[in-house]
């Protein structure tokens, strides 16, 4: 099988350099293992919330300078200021037209609640999730959590009661709806997947409305738990209109509704622009000469090679397997690429577990083009995007989604205009 791209993982980052490589008409696969760190994630996008030395970032595209100087290994100060301001744009075009409905811009973050009711700086969040801009109060005054009897992957009181320390009036309230008694039996089955599955059918939705409505009297918005709505919002906006009062979703523990409603609609844009999608494949073989990949065996295909022109690692962090660790080695599994990592043991990991952890900046050495080395040599054809990339902590500077989406963008862009860099080795970092 020949591709012009075959790229490994469908996370965020490698979702997003297939649309792009697609929509330019490049003939694309993807090779998936599994659920990507979506399914785990709020559904909200960071793009940079504090620069390395901890200060906070209101404005990130203000802010990049700082972050250049202060992190030259970042992959914002690999792709450059000019590229990260056009990028960051194409990112949210990219979204847009994905049909996934978003709210806030890189020019300044807002605020989300989080699923405990605090407040946390971020750059976009689907519609649904209730935020605020910087300068400016909730604009709710009485809010009314409602959470799923027997679900225990969400507390109303927990989230009313960290609003109220807000300033926002706020109470909690349990809804009680029969039909859900069936998956009562089994704890592990009263999870949000399969609560939607269940609250998302046409019948059940008078009832809900009813019981939403009754719990809502004297508040001017319901909060509930993303239980609701896998497939499309629609079923939350025909619940909207028969509760007559905004309906916002906070996420749940894992796993996410509103990360998967990301992961679906991106895969459907993939699909929709001719890609292929191989999910449940993992790539456990790569074929290499002259510092080219030549072709990648998977689980599925045996002994069959995917050929491709390019090929772009997009596994992910420890998370996904995309690094991996022994008790004193950390290490790229595929191809045992060069990484930015500490080599002693005891410096991946600080004793306070509130503290950045230096094992988060841990990932793969590239080039200027994102390309990544091997034995001090790019390999030509190869290129890195996403969490697998290293020189950034995505925690601790709130840029997770940011870097996957921008230097997956980046890295398409390299294949569609057929860039080649000369070959240059990055330092460990300090
Ligand atoms: C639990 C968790 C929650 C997060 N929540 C947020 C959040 O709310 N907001 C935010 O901005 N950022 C969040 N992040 C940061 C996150 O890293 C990025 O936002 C981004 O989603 C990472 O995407 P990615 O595509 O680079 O990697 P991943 O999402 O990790 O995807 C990697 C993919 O590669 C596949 N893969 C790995 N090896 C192989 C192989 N050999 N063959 C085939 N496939 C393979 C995996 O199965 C997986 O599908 C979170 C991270 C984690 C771990």
């Amino acid at each position: 099988m020949k591709f012009d791209t075959v790229i490994i993982g469908s996370g965020l980052a490698g979702l997003a350099s297939g649309i792009r490589l697609a929509e330019a008409g490049k003939s694309c696969a993807i090779v998936s293992s599994g659920q990507s760190s979506l399914y785990f994630s709020s559904g909200s996008m960071d793009f940079l919330t504090r620069l390395p030395d901890g200060r906070e970032v209101t404005h990130p595209l203000s802010a990049l300078s700082e972050l250049f100087r202060q992190a030259p290994n970042h992959p914002y100060s690999r792709i450059g200021e000019k590229n990260v301001v056009s990028l960051v744009y194409q990112a949210e075009k990219l979204i847009r037209e994905s049909g996934l409905v978003m709210t806030g811009s890189a020019s300044q973050n807002h605020y989300r609640v989080t699923p405990i009711g605090h407040q946390r700086m971020t750059w976009l969040s689907p519609a649904r999730v209730p935020v605020r801009e910087l300068e400016r109060p909730f604009w709710w005054e009485n809010v009314v959590v409602i959470g799923i009897a027997g679900f225990l992957d969400f507390h109303p009181g927990i989230v009313a009661s960290a609003l109220q320390r807000q300033g926002v009036k706020a109470s909690a309230q349990e809804m009680h709806l029969p039909f859900l008694d069936k998956l009562r039996d089994n704890a592990s089955e009263f999870r949000s997947v399969n609560i939607a599955h269940l609250l998302d059918r046409p019948e059940n939705l008078p009832l809900i409305a009813e019981e939403i409505s009754r719990l809502a009297q004297g508040h001017d918005a319901v909060f509930l738990p993303a239980c609701i709505g896998l497939e499309t919002d629609s079923i939350v906006e025909a619940l909207q209109i028969l509760v007559k009062k905004p309906i916002y979703l906070l996420p749940t523990l894992p796993p996410s509704l509103l990360g998967m409603r990301i992961y679906q609609a991106l895969r459907e844009q993939f699909r929709h622009l001719g890609g292929v999608m191989m999910v449940g494949d993992t790539v456990n073989g790569v074929e290499m000469a002259d510092n080219h990949i030549t072709g990648l065996y998977t689980r599925n295909h045996g002994d069959i090679p995917l050929r491709a022109s390019h090929v772009i690692l997009a596994t992910g962090s420890f998370f996904s397997n995309g690094l991996k660790t022994t008790l004193d080695r950390v290490y790229e599994p595929l191809l045992d690429l060069d990484l930015l990592a500490y080599s002693a043991r005891e410096q991946w990991t600080r004793k306070n577990v509130f503290a950045a952890q230096p094992y988060l900046k841990f990932g793969v050495t590239t080039d200027e083009y994102l390309r990544p080395l091997k034995s001090g040599q790019v390999v030509e054809n190869l290129y890195a995007a996403g969490a697998v990339l290293g020189g950034y902590d995505p925690l601790a500077e709130g840029c997770g989604s940011g870097v996957s989406l921008l230097s997956a963008l980046f890295v398409a862009e390299q294949i569609i205009t057929g860039k080649r860099s000369t070959k240059q080795r990055i330092p460990e970092i300090a």
